[in-house]
């Protein structure tokens, strides 16, 4: 039995970024629905579109015309309200295993008006050991009508129990190239040519980075600050101050992404217990003080992961120009690709001063104190040692 397969440059497939292979390897099981695979990992480095390809994925298997992009079907699992495809995003740092059974259950059902029953774990790799288990569960016998893609970063392999791997179809994206998206910021979003190719040299290859660069003159700042800080580290005064401005960057960051929201979510739940109407406390009972306890938690989960992101997505730039600096001082008659190309000069005159041998000790130091902030040691302690230890030679 073969199905109507839309071309790998058109439909829904237009959203998956410099990955023809992936495009091609799904397309196969779209034209083949009986030799139909129930388990999914699509893996690939941060930013490589593994969702992104898991959703378009999800649409052309709904939809009567392989993919098209433009009907019904299509538009609404793209976004996000088909009844048939469920995503579930971990919201705090690890999938809780609620979350992971609610799954199961859902799993289990006939689809409701789709061709298939599918669901989407993003960020797979925060399951814990519980939540494992009860996907490991649902894609050992999966029902005729369902699919199931786990999305996980290819850096930490690890993360995803040999067990689930050895059961899932595994769909590796690759870092897609700056000209791949600096096409796509321009195509679709309508960037400036020179903007778009600006925002994608310096994503390091991470698509949604380079749409927040191109559209986003925060995000420019905050990286330029992030930047700026190698060559400042002069003095124990610098660092400290350096470390300082990373917390507070961070901290503005959480606060912009969840301040509205938060209260948005409160002010909505305090209404439905009829809160406030006629002060607070009185018609909420216990209940209600549960429920809003529990949110308070959630969002206090949400903020962390928030803060870890904005800290992680620093010190990988901050890796990055060191590795450039690196390269600079140990090939410099090579042009190697760098990961922040308009930063040449900083990189130079960082080689310069602190060597290959003091490049790679500041990049070790760098991978400590993301182990350290992923072992919940205080950021502020973290970031302080980080950046003792990036200091400049006098
Ligand atoms: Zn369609």
């Amino acid at each position: 039995m073969t199905a109507p397969v839309v071309a790998p440059d058109e439909g829904v497939w237009t959203q998956v970024i410099g990955q023809p292979a992936v495009v091609a390897e799904l397309r196969a099981a779209i034209a083949d629905p009986t030799a139909m695979t129930h388990a999914w990992l699509f893996t690939g480095p941060p930013g490589s579109g593994r969702s992104v390809a898991a959703r378009a994925f999800a649409a052309a298997l709904q939809c009567p015309a392989g993919g098209d992009g433009t009907c019904h079907q299509c538009r609404t699992v793209l976004a996000g309200t088909h009844a048939d495809v469920h995503v579930i995003v971990p919201e705090g740092l690890f999938i809780r295993v609620e979350e992971a059974r609610d799954l199961v259950r859902v799993a289990g059902r006939a689809p409701s008006g789709g061709r298939w029953q599918v669901i989407i774990v993003e960020d797979a790799d925060r399951m814990n050991e519980g939540a494992a288990n009860a996907v490991l569960k649902m894609i050992e016998e999966p029902p005729p009508r369902t699919v199931v893609m786990l999305c996980a970063p290819s850096l930490h392999p690890d993360d995803i129990s040999v067990t689930v791997r050895s059961r899932c179809r595994v769909i590796g994206l690759r870092t897609p190239t700056v000209d791949a998206i600096a096409d796509v910021l321009i195509r679709r979003d309508a960037v400036d040519p020179a903007l778009a190719a600006w925002s994608a040299g310096a994503s390091g290859g991470h698509v949604g980075r380079a749409r927040r660069l191109a559209r986003d003159e925060e995000a420019r700042l905050t990286r330029k600050a992030v930047l700026d800080v190698p060559l400042r580290l002069v003095s124990l005064a610098a660092c400290l101050d350096a470390a300082d401005d990373l917390l507070g960057a961070a901290k503005e960051e959480t606060e912009a992404a969840t301040g509205v929201r938060d209260a948005a979510e409160t002010e909505a739940l305090k209404a439905s217990l009829g809160v406030g109407a006629r002060g607070p406390g009185v018609a909420a009972g216990r209940g209600g003080a549960g429920q809003l306890k529990e949110l308070e938690r959630q969002q206090q989960r949400r903020a962390t992961r928030i803060g870890r992101d904005s800290f992680d997505r620093a010190l990988v730039d901050l890796a990055g120009l060191y590795r450039d600096a690196l390269v600079r001082c140990s090939a410099p008659g090579e042009t190697l690709p760098l990961n922040h190309p308009d930063r040449r000069a900083d990189a130079e005159e960082l080689g310069r001063r602190i060597g290959a041998e003091g490049a790679l000790r500041r990049i070790e130091a760098i991978l400590d104190c993301r182990r350290a902030l992923e072992q919940n040691v205080k950021p502020q302690v973290a970031l302080e040692a980080l950046t003792v230890a990036l200091r400049l030679p006098s």
